[in-house]
């Protein structure tokens, strides 16, 4: 009878992509996946260090998936990702039960380092290795991620923001060989897949050799079946002109952008060492879109870092009223241990004022995404059918090009990876609701 595998997974689309990879690795090998821990012979949390927030849910995860392992021992359980590598030394201290600890770019060994805890050893393997890219490690597609696939073009990077631990936990930046990406790609659409997402830190500085992303993208474009190709997250900095010329030349490369802006106050970013002013990131915006009629842009806020005073955080509130960014991703300033932030920096904003920054933000965003959305309907829009809704099995969940979430009735000609014209009938901040068009 085959081992039964359980992975638990937290953070980024990056994260969502190794734990493709571990999957790939373990039922590769002969392990069958199982999503309950109860049942299962290895139990890994493959976990996230960016947030604070995160790693404490970590911990108690751990605590409670240890109860499996205390009434069969022989289960192996194990820390993998970016929290096991950066917060390495405090494992063992305070999960002890805990087998393996593997960081990032431990994956290749995985398998031996799970029989080797089997046979009672504690393994930790976080060494950074500046030329892992992954390469021949094929991610394991399940049924409903079949139709999109996502293939991590970039690991690392290398801008060290002052509040970031992935430069740490990642190491530096590396692009996976451009052939590598091709079979990948080839292989998500011989298995049924439609559209490509293309992971990297800072996605759009991504390089291999003489090929840069535009290259990259335009070579994907050509793939026979591939109906749709994503990226995230580029950065604000080398963005390039031949990146957008790409993105204008060919209907396959979604028109979104997801463009971290953080803070809209020039003091705020120099503290941050995004080594960019807000009149450049609007200076980008407005070329994205003076070049891609329609474009959605979406962005990552934070709010209450080192110093952010009442007028450098009004700042953030104008540029999302100026922008008026279709989505946002928003969050508190948390600190976390190494960072040049943490090592240099007083974390002074009370806790009060960060969340009702927090709140602030939201509900602006929330109101501008609302706007947004409300002017969708009546449009007709192209929609790739992703997956099952959570709300009713006679739903499907499809994303438009611009990656805004839409709610079709499931029928005949709608099916899982079907593309299909929908009427947009109604709108909320979250989701469009839509019937197909026949
Ligand atoms: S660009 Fe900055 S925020 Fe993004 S991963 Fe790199 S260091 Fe972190």
């Amino acid at each position: 009878m085959s081992l039964l595998a359980y992975v638990e997974t937290y953070g980024c689309q990056m994260n969502v992509a190794d734990t493709e990879i571990v999957l790939g690795l373990l039922l590769g090998a002969g392990y069958e996946r199982t999503h309950d821990p109860a049942a299962a012979d290895v139990i890994l949390i493959n976990t996230c260090a960016v947030r604070e927030k995160a790693v404490e849910r970590v911990w108690g995860r751990a605590s409670t998936l240890a109860t499996y392992k205390a009434k069969r021992p022989k289960v192996v359980l194990g820390i993998t990702g970016c929290m096991a590598e950066h917060l390495r030394g405090q494992v063992r201290a305070r999960a002890p039960f805990v087998d393996l600890v593997v960081g990032p770019d431990g994956y290749r060994r995985l398998l031996a380092h799970i029989e080797e805890a089997r046979a009672g050893a504690k393994i930790d393997d976080t060494t950074l290795d500046p030329h892992e890219t992954y390469q021949g490690l094929d991610p394991a597609r399940d049924a409903s991620g079949t139709v999109v696939g996502h293939i991590a073009v970039q690991r690392g990077c290398d801008r060290f923001c002052a509040f970031c631990v992935v430069p740490y936990t990642r190491g530096r930046e590396r692009g996976t060989d451009p052939d590598e990406v091709l079979r990948q790609a080839r292989a998500l659409v011989a298995a049924g897949g439609k559209e490509v997402r293309l992971l990297g830190q800072t996605v759009t500085s991504y390089r291999n050799g003489n090929v840069g992303f535009a290259a990259l993208l335009r070579e994907l474009a050509g793939i026979d079946g591939l109906a749709r190709i994503r990226f995230m997250s580029p950065y604000p900095l080398g963005f390039s002109e031949d990146v957008i010329a790409a993105m204008a030349a060919s209907a396959k490369i979604c028109k979104h952008v997801h463009l971290p802006l953080q803070s809209a106050s020039d003091t705020v970013l120099a503290r941050m060492r995004r080594g960019y002013s807000f009149a450049q990131y609007r200076e980008l915006v407005g070329a994205l879109r003076a070049a891609l009629p329609g474009v959605a842009i979406t962005t990552d806020v934070l709010v209450g870092f080192c110093g952010e005073s009442e007028q450098e955080f009004a700042e953030i509130l104008r540029a999302l009223q100026e922008l008026r960014f279709d989505n946002a991703f928003t969050f508190a300033y948390s600190e976390r241990p190494d960072t040049l932030a943490a090592r240099t920096m007083a974390d002074d904003v009370p806790a009060d004022v960060k969340q009702r920054r927090l709140a602030q933000v939201i509900d602006l965003q929330r109101q501008i995404t609302g706007e947004i959305h409300a002017a969708q309907v009546g449009r007709c829009e192209r929609v790739l059918l992703e997956a099952p809704s959570r709300r009713s099995p006679d739903e499907l969940l499809g994303r438009t090009d611009t990656f805004r979430s839409v709610i079709v009735p499931a029928g005949a000609s709608a099916a899982l990876g079907a593309l299909v014209d929908v009427r947009i009938e109604r709108a909320n901040p979250a989701t469009l609701f839509g019937s197909l068009i026949t």
